[in-house]
């Protein structure tokens, strides 16, 4: 970050107290924190851990995992109980967190959790938001998800550390 994002005034390196040298806008008399917002993606698993959740949405047949931002002043394992249950209607049973990683495109980090949910019904998810929710046992999922995707990174990641 070279610019301030209010101003567009370069910034300069000044010492902030407990944090070292900052980037900082002397036109706003502001320290200048890299921005980037944070989602939570997560990697659904029915009761039993033998089936994953893939979803499509806005109009593509690539499965994904499902996903979302957390909100301002939210804990991001608030965030997947909230996704969850707005998405697919399900409640969270357990959690767990995988791994991040930083997505360029939307400057977004991405924490992926794992989590087990209540039920397999797919009777209450948000039509709104996804176009079709499908089980599919753990290396089906491996198979079918989007090719080259974070998503299948995140995937891959989990099942390759599956004991
Ligand atoms: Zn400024």
């Amino acid at each position: 970050m070279k610019f301030c994002c209010e101003c567009g005034t370069e910034l300069v390196l000044k010492n902030l107290e407990d944090e070292g040298m900052i980037p900082f806008c002397e036109n706003c008399g502001e320290y200048r924190f890299p921005g980037f917002s944070t989602a939570v993606s997560m990697i659904v698993l029915n009761h039993d851990k033998t089936k994953i959740l893939l979803i499509q949405q806005y109009g593509t047949a690539n499965n994904v995992l499902v996903a979302g931002y957390v909100n301002k002043g939210e804990n991001a394992e608030d965030a997947v109980i909230r996704e969850i249950s707005e998405e697919l209607g399900l409640e969270v049973e357990e959690m767990g967190y995988c791994k991040s990683e930083y997505f360029p495109k939307t400057n977004t980090l991405m924490l992926n959790f794992r989590c087990t949910v209540d039920s397999e019904s797919l009777d209450k998810i948000n039509q709104k938001e996804i176009d079709k929710a499908e089980w599919f046992p753990l290396e089906k999922a491996r198979e079918v998800i989007m090719p080259d995707s974070l998503a299948k990174r995140f995937l891959c990641n989990f099942l390759d550390n599956l004991l």
